[in-house]
């Protein structure tokens, strides 16, 4: 199999690692056993030649966020160091702050790649879902470019490497991470039609982690509302 790049946009393809993983916890064996968990999940998206894993940065198990946030870093240090030379990427995802869980703010997403040793080996994945419920509202324009001018201040906007298109089940800021159809959820059409039409996002892959049965006829549902949001 021909080997692609990371720069290689044409057909990008992106895996999601194990949610068992947790570089925040505070327990070592567990601890160890999520970064083993990681090397494994990065081997085998470098031997198919993917774009990246996305990663949920983890949980601090009441240690404390900045804690946590350190711990998270030093746990990508020992995986990157395990699989160095690596062009596949960690891709950092939003969350949407369930628990103790890290990641609800760029802030956080930032700090775990300035401290980290290897930060060429992450970026991030934008999960909108995520985002809302964390609190980033979306909906209106004036809100939408508040919130990617935070992003960019936070991490750097060159550094959003795919998206996960999520309507939401959960209120604004609700921290509930329930996934719902395009334009059915509390964002509504509005939020996605921003992304799909901002010119920076034009080579941004954009992946349905909506509801799907076997036939899998609601991401064909999906994708055309969302076609149907794109300016003509
Ligand atoms: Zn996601």
């Amino acid at each position: 199999m021909a080997r692609r790049g990371r720069r290689d946009r044409h057909r990008p393809t992106v895996a999601h690692a194990s949610y068992l993983i947790n570089l925040g916890s505070p327990d070592d064996a567990l601890w160890e056993k999520s970064i083993n968990a990681l090397v494994d999940e990065l081997q085998q998206a470098e031997a198919l030649g993917l774009l990246g894993v996305v990663l949920h940065p983890g949980a601090h198990m009441e240690q404390g966020e900045e804690a946590g946030i350190a711990r998270v870093a030093a746990g990508l240090d020992r995986a990157h160091a395990a699989t160095g030379g690596f062009k596949t990427l960690t891709l950092l995802e939003i969350t949407a702050g369930q628990g103790t869980t890290l990641g609800y703010k760029f802030e956080h997403l930032g700090a775990m790649r300035a401290q980290a040793s290897d930060p060429e080996r992450l970026a991030v994945c934008f999960d909108t879902c995520h985002a809302f419920a964390a609190g980033y509202d979306f909906r209106e324009p004036a809100g939408y470019a508040a919130m990617m001018d935070e992003f960019d201040r936070a991490i750097g906007l060159d550094l959003l490497t795919c998206f996960h298109f999520n309507d939401s089940k959960g209120a604004l800021g609700s921290h509930k991470d329930r996934h719902e159809h395009i334009g059915q959820g509390a964002i509504g059409v509005s939020g996605f039609a921003h992304i799909l039409n901002d010119a920076r996002f034009a080579n941004v892959p954009m992946i349905l982690e909506t509801p799907k049965s076997d036939d899998m006829h609601e991401d064909v549902e999906n994708f055309e509302v969302l076609r149907g949001l794109i300016d003509a």
